[in-house]
């Protein structure tokens, strides 16, 4: 089975030979643990900052070693309870064609009630950071103007909606492309989105939101936490959630300009990690799964086929190629 190591930390973008492809063997499962055969993996943005060795939240991806993170497949062999071959499970042991997994850490998933990609987008740990940052940590309310960058993302198309959906006043999104900011508007809903290569970003806030906003979801940083603060309404509350502008940068970044402004608006700021939020898990599954039902709610997936172009999709991913989830498949 071949499955993706890094080899060389990267200073700044990533490039293919900070990367290998590797043949490793496959041996029947141990005790306690099964084979999966992996459908889809998933590339995301907090990835890179595993590819550097630095203390976080999640450890750093050791060298010469698999990369890890979410994967959907098929049970190929058990020697676990509860587990047999043919179950599709989700589990975190992505960037590889066959999979050696505890089975305490695989959630067995239903492929007759959505899309097997759908568990690692929209149903999973992207579509929950968008429910649990919109309702849990910036407390969304009805009649609120949202805005949220990177929203043609993953997780950025479904804040958009699920405020829509929830009644909110205006939401406004910001993507990297003119394509993008059309699919917004036409596809999703969204009441007005822009371009930030297209111009300076506060002033394209300001513009598509006149009347100020409430509600900040913040996937981005830089230039747009700092249009945030200036167009924020007095009580305004911002999820902190990924600052993908700096992901990449070899130095520290400076910070918004305007911060003074957090006093007289009383604004609230909040970091988020999705994994605080498992509890959220069951409502958030049955809430979405209905509205995806009723066709209320779309997502997108951009998928790139191959175990071979998993590095490509990675990179791909933080250069702004994909609409909605990135995903590799891998065919049987
Ligand atoms: P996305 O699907 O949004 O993919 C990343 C997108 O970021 C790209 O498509 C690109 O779109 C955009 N981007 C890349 N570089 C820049 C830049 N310099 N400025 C503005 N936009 C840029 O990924 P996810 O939905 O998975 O993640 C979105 C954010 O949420 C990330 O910051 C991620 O780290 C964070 N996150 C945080 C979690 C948490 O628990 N805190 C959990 C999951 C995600 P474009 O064409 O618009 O530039």
């Amino acid at each position: 089975s071949r499955e993706w190591h890094l080899v060389r930390r990267p200073s700044g973008w990533p490039v293919p030979e900070d990367f290998a492809l590797r043949e490793a063997p496959v041996a029947a499962p141990a005790e306690g643990r099964i084979l999966v055969r992996n459908l889809y993996f998933s590339v995301d943005p907090y990835m890179r900052g595993r590819m550097n060795d630095v203390k976080s939240y999640t450890p750093p991806f050791q060298l010469d070693k698999p990369m890890d993170g979410g994967a959907v497949g098929e049970v190929i062999a058990s020697d676990a309870d509860g587990f047999a071959v043919g179950d599709h499970v989700v589990h975190g042991l992505g960037w590889r064609e066959i999979a050696d997994v505890p089975a305490k850490h695989a959630i067995k998933v239903d492929a007759s009630l959505a899309p097997l990609s759908a568990y690692l987008g929209v149903l999973g740990m992207t579509g929950l950071t968008a429910y649990a940052g919109l309702f849990d940590v910036a407390s969304f309310k009805e009649g609120d103007t949202v805005f949220v960058s990177g929203a043609a993302g993953a997780v950025g198309n479904q804040v958009g909606q699920m405020a829509r959906l929830k009644g909110a006043a205006r939401v406004i999104g910001s993507a990297g492309s003119d394509e993008k900011v059309k699919y917004l508007v036409e596809e999703l809903g969204f009441d007005a989105a822009f371009n930030y290569k297209n111009g300076p970003v506060g002033k394209q806030l300001r513009e598509a939101a006149p009347d100020g906003i409430d509600v900040y979801f913040d996937n981005v940083g830089g230039d747009h936490l700092e249009a945030a603060i200036t167009s924020f309404n007095v009580g305004g509350r911002a999820t902190i959630c990924g600052m993908i502008a700096q992901y990449n940068a070899t130095e520290p970044t400076p910070g918004p300009r305007n911060m003074a402004l957090i006093i007289g608006k009383r604004l609230r700021l909040q970091g988020m990690l999705v994994n605080d939020h498992a509890a959220l898990q069951p409502q958030f599954v049955s809430e979405v799964a209905d509205w995806i039902g009723s066709g209320e709610l779309k997502y997108n997936e951009t998928v790139v086929g191959g175990v071979e172009n998993g590095v490509e999709a990675f990179l791909g991913l933080l250069r702004g190629e994909n609409t909605g989830k990135m995903l590799v498949s891998l065919s049987k």
